[in-house]
């Protein structure tokens, strides 16, 4: 495992009266494929979205590689790539076109980036699809877009909120296969997910968030080894660690998960 990438202590976030994260402690370290993982409504986009400074905590300290979100907001958004639970797109625009734009707002040199562009377009499979209006794009390719956006410019720090949600099973181990080379090459990589299969699969260890708050962390095998029971699935653990609490909302945000 690498260094340490980001650094999160004491940290709050009140939405007027709603508290969406309260009290999160966390250290995550280069080389990492880090999960964090919940029901709808945790706190994990909360989250996301303070780690690469667009959403300031209401209390406490984050920092990424050795810069604070607050006071640098500008340089954390330069060495990360954030790939939003519902990515923003131009419709009107093709892939070209939008990556070319991204490229040149991230200041990619013209030759460098159509080589990116062109790796990212054969890597997930698009190439045919890089000249028609997003628009007119399905959801799992608007999906691959976004995601090629913040890759881009080579980011140190890589964080996806749910981006497995839209793909098909081969984009999927696509995206896996990538983030498992960033993270070989040291990059920092934190995902998002209510899907318990999916951090199962592709995290080295991950956080399990609850009302704002972290009720467990490690690789999957350390909770294993929590819970007593050589044979407990994830999901076995997330019911145990979300305890006495209302299990029945709980199994019901995950419904979807469970019934695949
Ligand atoms: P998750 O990504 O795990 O579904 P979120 O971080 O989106 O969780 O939300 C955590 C809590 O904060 C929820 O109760 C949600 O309703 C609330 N929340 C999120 N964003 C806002 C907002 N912009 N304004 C008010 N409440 C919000
Ligand atoms: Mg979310």
């Amino acid at each position: 495992m690498g260094e340490l990438s980001i650094s999160i202590r004491g940290l709050y976030k009140n939405y007027g009266e709603t508290r969406a994260l309260d009290g999160i402690d966390l250290d995550i370290s280069s080389g990492e494929i880090f999960g964090i993982l919940g029901p709808n409504g945790s706190g994990k986009t909360t989250l996301l979205r303070i780690i690469c400074s667009i959403l300031e905590p209401t209390i406490g300290y984050v920092s990424v590689n050795g810069l604070n979100v607050i006071e640098k907001p500008l340089i954390v958004k330069e060495i990360s790539g954030y790939v939003p639970e519902t990515p923003v797109l131009y419709e009107s625009l093709t892939p070209m076109e939008f990556l070319t734009f991204i490229g040149s707002v991230r200041r990619i040199e013209a030759n460098v980036l159509s080589t990116r562009v062109q790796r990212f377009a054969e890597a997930f499979e698009i190439m045919d699809k890089m000249d028609n209006f997003i628009g007119s794009l399905s959801f799992g390719t608007k999906q691959k877009v976004a995601i090629i956006s913040a890759l881009i410019h080579d980011p140190q720090i890589i964080i996806l909120d749910e981006a497995m949600n839209g793909l098909d099973p081969r984009s999927a181990r696509i995206l896996k296969n990538l983030l498992i080379n960033y993270a070989l090459a040291g990059r920092t990589i934190i995902f998002s997910t209510h899907v318990l299969e999916v951090a199962e699969s592709v995290c080295n260890r991950m956080a399990i968030i609850y009302r704002g708050k972290i009720v467990d962390v490690g690789t999957f095998k350390e909770m294993k080894e929590k819970s007593g029971s050589s044979d407990a699935k994830l999901e076995d653990i997330f019911l145990k660690m979300t305890g006495d609490t209302d299990l029945t909302s709980i199994v019901n945000s995950l419904g979807e998960t469970m019934n695949h």
